[in-house]
């Protein structure tokens, strides 16, 4: 009986969106790491860099973001006329903060020779100080046509600098920040899983550690996984980044089987914004975020570079 009054005040939490929506004349994106029934919802899903290139591009006026701060404040970026709401101001990212702007401005004066490229999951303060921007879908390539006389100063994630290295061959200098969902994957986990699923191939993100990574047949973005699975003809997969990734990979292959490389690697952040804080953001019009002008001007150097070179 709960379940079908709980269906039921979800279908009308739904239509009152879709409503709304049209009404506020939004688009709405979700990264794959969001709940399910926020990835339902979107007009896009992705990982950062699909749904920025869809946030530069939409003729929507109000852009509701179903992921955390710096993927917002990216949108605002790259479409600064635009209404960019995010229905959960605490939505934040641990890996970004770690790498305050503050401190980097600091380092850079340390080592002003250096090429800084900064992974899109930083702060719109950080991106301006940046010489490019990444995602771990591009950041091989982005790397490589940097030239190899120069060090790169990459941050804000150790692991997927260390990754960049040895696939781009560059000299890079880490920050020493890292994803707390991801980083905390064992090497000892992914061991144990391949052993339980012996078929399967391993497919990890780069924000994994380098002895997991190691370990995989597959390294590579959200967007790559999705690819990677849907495309091969195994049909059994340990997936080594956040559990919402699941949601599209069942979603798309019901007859594959999917296995979390670990049940803990939830992203806290990615799952605070619910059906009712986004029909809430939509009726109020919060939370917008906005870039101050000149931080703007200059991340969106470091973006649109990247752009070019992808
Ligand atoms: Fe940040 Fe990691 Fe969460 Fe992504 S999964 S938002 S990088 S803490």
């Amino acid at each position: 009986m709960n379940n079908i009054v709980n269906s039921l005040q979800k279908n009308n939490l739904v239509k009152e969106i879709l409503a709304w929506k049209k009404r506020r004349d939004a688009v709405i994106l979700a990264h794959v790491y969001q709940p399910g029934e926020i990835q339902d919802i979107a007009d896009f899903t992705g990982d950062s860099l699909f749904l920025s290139q869809q946030a530069a591009k939409t003729q929507a006026k109000i852009i509701l973001f179903c992921g955390v701060q710096f993927m917002a404040e990216t949108a605002s970026i790259l479409s600064p006329k635009k209404i960019v709401l995010l229905p959960e101001i605490n939505a934040g990212c641990p890996l970004a903060d770690m790498a305050p702007a503050e401190k980097v401005k600091s380092k850079i004066k340390e080592l002003p020779e250096v090429v800084v490229v900064s992974y899109v999951n930083s702060s719109a303060a950080v991106k301006s100080l940046s010489d490019y921007c990444c995602t771990s879908a591009n950041a091989v390539q982005i790397a490589q046509a940097i030239s190899a006389e120069k060090d790169i100063l990459f941050l804000p994630d150790m692991n997927l600098a260390n990754y960049v290295a040895r696939e781009a061959k560059r000299k890079i200098i880490p920050w020493s920040g890292f994803c707390p969902t991801h980083h905390l994957l064992t090497k000892e986990e992914v061991v144990k899983m391949k052993k339980l699923h012996p078929q399967a191939l391993l497919l990890v993100h780069p924000e994994c550690r380098p002895e997991v990574c190691d370990l995989a047949d597959y390294i590579g973005s959200t967007r790559g996984i999705i690819n990677f699975a849907s495309n091969n003809q195994v049909k059994e997969f340990i997936i080594g980044t956040e559990l919402g990734i699941l949601y599209p990979l069942k979603k798309n292959n019901p007859n594959k089987i999917f296995f979390s490389a670990s049940n803990n690697m939830i992203c806290p952040n990615m799952k605070l914004i619910t059906l009712e804080k986004v029909l809430y953001s939509l009726q109020n019009m919060v939370f917008q975020i906005t870039v101050p002008e000149e931080i703007s001007r200059k991340s969106l150097i470091a973006l649109n570079r990247m752009i070019e070179i992808t």
